[in-house]
């Protein structure tokens, strides 16, 4: 299937053939011509999936029919993001597809200073992509209108719930008008999505894309089974293999990260760290560093392993497991983009074996080892639990192989919930939801 036969206009085919796509992926497949139709749109699909042309694409195509009347534009279409950095790449999405159009793109977050987002919504925007907490300031002072939106895209709605902004985005969306167009894109759909799709989508069609483990699907992955204080001399024995061109390193911690980043600037590897404590400016830098090549190693913690989009990362490094194992399955959804192959490789410690069986739970399979013994009882398959293969040492093969949850430490969705992202006092970060 070609892009022109979904109903794109040349403008649109033309812009995406000077950005070198050449046939539309699996969700734009699906999605674009209900949206150019005018429906609503349930998708679940994650980043690296396409699934931002897939909503940028009808949303330009139906500005671009209307011009807007005289005077200042207003704002058409909202996307609500989680983080910065997917904001960032979303309006840089629309301002590709849009090229040859001739529509302005604003983007509003926080951590930076609010005049040059003023001062675009005061010029007229006719396309704002934002994270919740600095548009719901920008409405407040009553610098963003939204009485004239027609499209509401809520992206990775799922990530905007776990980090607490569900009372924000309540609080825009009351605020457009009920008569709109509404995309919800969302990596998972947890019963709690489904019951904010069920409220604010009318009639949609749903598209789905990728289960929980696609990106595990595709990626080769291998696991080292070290001890803690081992990890940091094995990550710089890896990473001088010639093959490691771009890595990406993710720890559970800031502090992990930074302490990651400047042991191995310290060995002489160039490396960066990137978390919620950075400024915007720093966290930007560091991105475009890294894909220049300036760097050759980002360390991040999970505020990175989704929304980012940098092509060509060749190796993914979890020097640390994250206890929720789809976060895994993100973190390594970094690379191995667009048909490119990529290697995820695991460090698992003594205390973060729990944490891989229900990864492997997760995925449906072991992960290969390529260091260190396993000694814990395999985990079982999904979706139904295969025979246990190996003899453990705690766990006799007629036993069925434990189902409890890994030890959860903080939740990650805590973590999340509590993130910078929006330092606003009284903000999302304060109340973390009760799960
Ligand atoms: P997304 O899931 O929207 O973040 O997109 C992931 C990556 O795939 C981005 O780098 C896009 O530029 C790229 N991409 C999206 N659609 C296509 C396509 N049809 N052909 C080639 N690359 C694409």
């Amino acid at each position: 299937m070609q892009f022109h036969q979904l109903g794109l206009t040349p403008a649109l085919v033309q812009a995406l053939d000077r950005a070198g796509y050449k046939t539309p992926t699996p969700v734009q497949q699906q999605a674009i011509g209900p949206a150019l139709a005018g429906r609503d749109v349930l998708g679940c699909a994650q980043t690296g999936t396409g699934k931002t042309a897939a909503f940028a694409l009808p949303i330009l195509q139906r500005l671009g029919a209307r011009a807007p009347g005289p005077g200042v534009r207003p704002v058409r279409a909202l996307i609500l993001t989680p983080t910065r950095e997917l904001a960032a790449q979303v309006a840089d999405s629309f301002r590709t597809y849009g090229h040859f159009m001739r529509l302005a793109t604003a983007v509003i977050f926080g951590g930076v200073p609010e005049r040059p987002q003023i001062d675009a919504l005061r010029r007229g925007v006719d396309i704002v992509v934002a994270t919740p907490g600095r548009l719901l300031d920008l409405m407040n002072q009553g610098h963003a209108r939204l009485g004239s939106v027609e499209v509401l895209v809520l992206d990775e709605a799922d990530r905007m719930l776990d980090m607490g902004f569900l009372p924000d985005m309540r609080r825009i969306i009351a605020r457009v008008p009920a008569k709109r167009q509404t995309l919800l894109f969302s990596a998972t759909l947890p019963r709690e999505i489904r019951d904010l799709a069920h409220g604010l989508l009318v009639n949609p069609v749903s598209v789905s894309v990728a289960a929980e483990s696609a990106a595990a699907d595709t990626v080769e992955q291998c696991v080292y089974f070290v001890e803690r204080e081992g990890k940091q001399a094995l990550l710089a024995r890896l990473l001088d293999a010639s093959a490691v061109t771009r890595a990406l390193v993710f720890t559970r911690t800031k502090h992990r990260a930074d302490r990651v980043a400047r042991a191995l600037t310290k060995a002489g590897t160039r490396a960066e760290a990137i978390h919620g404590n950075k400024s915007q400016g720093q966290r930007m830098r560091a991105l475009r560093n890294f894909e220049t090549g300036e760097t050759r190693v980002l360390v991040a913690s999970d505020i990175a392993s989704r929304g980012l989009d940098i092509t060509d990362v060749s190796h993914v490094f979890n020097f640390d497991l994250p206890n929720e194992p789809e976060t895994y399955v993100h973190r390594i959804g970094r690379t191995g983009r667009a048909g490119a192959s990529g290697l995820a490789v695991s460090f698992c410690d003594h205390e973060e074996r729990a944490y891989l069986r229900t990864i492997e739970r997760l995925i449906g399979r072991r992960i290969p080892v390529a260091g260190g013994m396993r000694d814990e009882a395999p985990a079982p398959s999904r979706p139904a639990s295969k025979p246990a293969s190996g003899r453990t040492r705690s766990q006799p093969p007629w036993q069925p192989p434990p189902r409890q949850q890994p030890p959860r430490q903080k939740s990650s969705r805590r973590l999340h919930a509590r993130r910078d992202d929006e330092r606003r006092p009284g903000g999302p970060w304060r109340q973390p939801r009760n799960r």
